[in-house]
């Protein structure tokens, strides 16, 4: 979901920048208000995150999974190992991609059974791996890391794309992170990419430009004509969040709407939540009927008053949530309310 103010600047705008007269679809990247939308863009990031001045921000074309391939192809060595942990979907297809390119260790795996991330001791690290990466939300299963892995020198690589900038991070424990912007930040098909900057000297001259981070930081994520348009949406949400107090104002409103829906979940024995509690996502509630045969009713009469998207994952099924940024806590209430009466009417 993108929130009507980003939407309605958004239509405002696609006729007639004011005091431009281009429309947002046929500016050119080498003109002083794309200059705007990419640099401002880049400090409302900096400022909401905290990043520290040794971190580049780069706003690169393609979604995540072109991340699974460029983050093996710049940071992963020949002679080195990468560690994987592996908590479901996204780290699945992350592992695939990545075992294409170089060496793996999958430093854990916690999605079978109840589906939970992996504590501490469970990891199986490899000395002086290349990095290690997590995928901090998991929409499939609905967990999300609480508390980061400790890796010791190794970069940590997180994929963020269901969960950057739904709370505060603190950038500075991570060497790189990346995000679909389809999520939390808007448009798809653009990724935000958070590096460290001695990481980018890993890049190999011998890789293609385009999928090298050192050329896209080099020139400031305008190497090529990049997603124009996306961009100015990607900076009209970061310019909504910053309007909106910032990561510690969006993360009170997830977490409000999560946990009455979880509190709604606890009630009764209707209805069961899918991950581990200590493991739960702020951002994808998911859940099931006790009676699985209902679960088909429940997302169909759901529908019919309004409420879409209550599906499951396809593989694991059950219910879910997808509660992002831009979800109104009205949206929530108007869920638990749905629940509560078809329990009454089913249970
Ligand atoms: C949605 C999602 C993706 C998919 O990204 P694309 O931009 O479609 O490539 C990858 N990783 C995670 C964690 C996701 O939630």
């Amino acid at each position: 979901m993108l929130p009507p103010p980003v939407l309605e600047e958004a239509r405002e705008t696609l006729l007639a920048l004011p005091g431009v007269g281009l429309s947002t679809l046929a500016l050119s990247h080498r003109t002083k208000v794309f200059a705007g939308i990419n640099e401002g863009a880049e400090a409302d990031i900096r400022a909401l995150a905290a990043i520290p001045a040794h971190y580049r921000v780069l706003f690169l074309p393609g979604g995540a999974r072109l991340q699974f391939a460029m983050v093996p192809m710049n940071l992963l060595a020949p002679a080195a190992t990468a560690d994987y942990i592996d908590t479901g979907f996204w780290s699945q297809l992350a592992i695939k991609e990545a075992a294409k390119l170089g060496t793996l260790n999958v430093a854990a795996t916690s999605f079978e059974g109840r589906p939970r991330l992996p504590a501490q001791g469970e990891l199986r690290l490899t000395p002086g791996a290349a990095y290690v990466h997590i995928t901090s939300n998991n929409t499939d299963s609905g967990t999300e890391w609480h508390t980061l892995p400790e890796v010791g020198a190794a970069p940590l690589v997180s994929d963020s794309t269901s969960d950057l900038f739904s709370r505060p991070i603190d950038i500075s424990r991570f060497g790189l992170v990346y995000a679909g912007a389809q999520k939390n930040l808007g448009p798809s098909a653009l990724s935000v990419v958070i590096v460290r900057e001695d990481l980018l000297a890993r890049s190999p001259e011998a890789l293609p430009s385009m999928l090298s981070y050192k050329t896209h930081a080099e020139y400031h994520s305008i190497f090529n004509t990049p997603p124009i348009f996306g961009m100015y949406l990607l900076r009209l949400m970061v310019k909504w969040l910053v309007a909106g107090g910032g990561l510690p104002a969006i993360a009170r409103i997830n977490e409000r709407k999560a946990a009455q829906l979880y509190a709604q979940i606890d009630r009764s024995s209707f209805y069961e939540g899918i991950a581990a509690p200590d493991s739960r996502s702020l951002m994808n509630v998911t859940f099931r009927l006790t009676d699985p045969h209902l679960e088909s009713r429940f997302v169909a009469t759901a529908a019919n008053e309004g409420l879409h998207g209550l599906a499951g994952d396809p593989v694991r099924g059950g219910l879910r949530a997808s509660i992002y940024n831009a979800v109104p806590e009205e949206a929530v209430d108007a869920l638990v309310q749905f629940m509560r009466e078809f329990e009454r009417t089913h249970g």
